[in-house]
């Protein structure tokens, strides 16, 4: 064997200790997800848990087995709660309870002298710990499938160490120990340890900054007053998938929203964008598209629609919109529409926006409260005639 039973021991130690340092940096850093801060936090508990472990086998003593196994329970309800905190957010809630449960049951057989039940239930509810942590990631893997799978075998290969330890101890009725277990199962306990704590870590770090980019992406394509999204992603969605000649593009604008801001105040009117927008995704499923194109303008995209059915949504929006501002804030308000197709050679999306936008500006000269819709599906043609409706 290259290394003795004691190095490998120090090198699980050691690559702990320099784990949590890191864990606590980053999550410093980033002051984001709770979890690399429980990571930390079970790292340090397993350097505890080392060092006593260490110096129960130079000189066996029941108390520091307590301690050393009291601490190793706690780092497994621990990474149990690091995990729930991964899926769920929020604070590690399964820790306190799993280690009220398995800490007290472990250990008090050591207490009255059968420390080898003791390190068989410890060794038990290590290994259950550790795979209640891998389901716990398993339910979430659809994050980031090939960094939790990694997690998930890395729990699983230690909880199996762990059930070894104890198989072997319940195998041969060892009931009462006068010194550390020493056999092939706890050398390959001890081994996956060490390999697994760097790279849990490692892991860790990975899925927060996996998380942090998304969340960077999702905030820079979100309006964030009302959670649309914003110009940039509505024109980014329409590249990755192009629209076809019988998409339709509408663009809103609130009617004499100055005035809201002048009367009511500006935090009035962007409490009247945020309901606007919430008339959009009240008439918004599936493939449909709605951004806020900025200040008080608003689009909607629909990727298969007849010029029916575009008028029919649009009016359903200002309507529903007109009725709410009625109802919730007693101020009367509408809104108007243009609408533009595609056009048959597809993928003309700017050119689409800016003849329903030519249009919306229309239905403001005639008065505001409708919607034009462009009368032919040319729309790169500037002089489209329009028809109109109005609720
Ligand atoms: P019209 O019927 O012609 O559209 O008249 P209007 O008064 O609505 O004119 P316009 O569309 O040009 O008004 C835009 C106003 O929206 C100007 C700006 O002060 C205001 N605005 C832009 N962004 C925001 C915002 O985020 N919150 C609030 N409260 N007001 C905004
Ligand atoms: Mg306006
Ligand atoms: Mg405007």
């Amino acid at each position: 064997m290259l290394l003795d039973y004691s190095s490998l021991l120090a090198g699980t130690g050691f690559s702990a200790l320099c784990l949590a340092l890191i864990l606590f940096a980053s999550s410093m850093a980033t002051r984001r997800d709770g979890f690399l801060l429980t990571y930390a936090v079970a790292a340090l508990m397993i350097v505890g848990a080392v060092i006593t472990y260490s110096i129960y086998i130079s000189g066996p003593d029941d108390t520091l087995i307590v301690l050393s196994f009291g601490l190793m329970l706690a780092c497994m309800s621990t990474l149990l709660g690091a995990a729930r905190q991964f899926r769920l957010g929020g604070p590690p809630f399964p820790i306190i309870s799993m280690a009220a449960i398995s800490i007290p049951v472990a250990l008090l057989p050591i207490v009255l002298g059968f420390n080898g039940i003791g390190f068989i239930l410890t060794n038990s509810f290590a290994s259950l710990l550790l795979c209640f942590a891998a389901l716990e990631f398993w339910r979430g893997r659809a994050e980031a499938p090939m960094a939790i799978a990694g997690l998930c075998v890395l729990y699983l290969v230690v909880a199996i160490s762990f059930a070894c330890c104890a198989g072997v101890l319940l195998a041969e009725g060892n009931w009462i120990l006068s010194a550390a277990p020493d056999n092939w199962a706890e050398k390959f306990n001890t081994i996956a340890v060490v390999a697994a704590v760097p790279s849990v870590g490692a892991l860790a770090l990975a899925l927060n900054q996996t998380r942090l980019a998304r969340q960077h992406l999702h905030s820079a394509m979100t309006d964030p007053l009302t959670g649309l999204l914003n110009r940039r992603a509505l024109f980014d969605a329409v590249v990755d998938t192009p629209l076809a000649g019988d998409a339709a593009v509408a663009v809103f604008d609130i009617d004499s929203f100055k005035a809201i801001n002048d009367q009511h105040g500006h935090a009035t009117g962007d409490r009247v964008i945020v309901e606007f927008a919430q008339a959009m995704n009240r008439h918004c499923a599936g493939s449909d598209l709605a951004a806020r194109l900025g200040g008080e303008e608003f689009a909607l995209v629909l990727r298969r629609t007849t010029a029916d059915q575009m008028v029919a949504r649009a009016d359903a929006i200002r309507n529903d919109f007109a009725a709410q501002m009625a109802a919730t804030h007693g101020i009367p308000c509408t809104a108007s529409a243009g609408i533009a197709f595609v056009g048959p050679n597809g993928h003309q999306f700017e050119a689409t926006l800016n003849a329903a936008d030519g249009l919306l500006y229309q239905a403001k000269r005639e008065g505001r409260d409708r919607t034009l819709i462009a009368a032919v599906r040319i729309v790169s043609d500037q002089s489209v005639k329009p028809s109109s409706s109005r609720p």
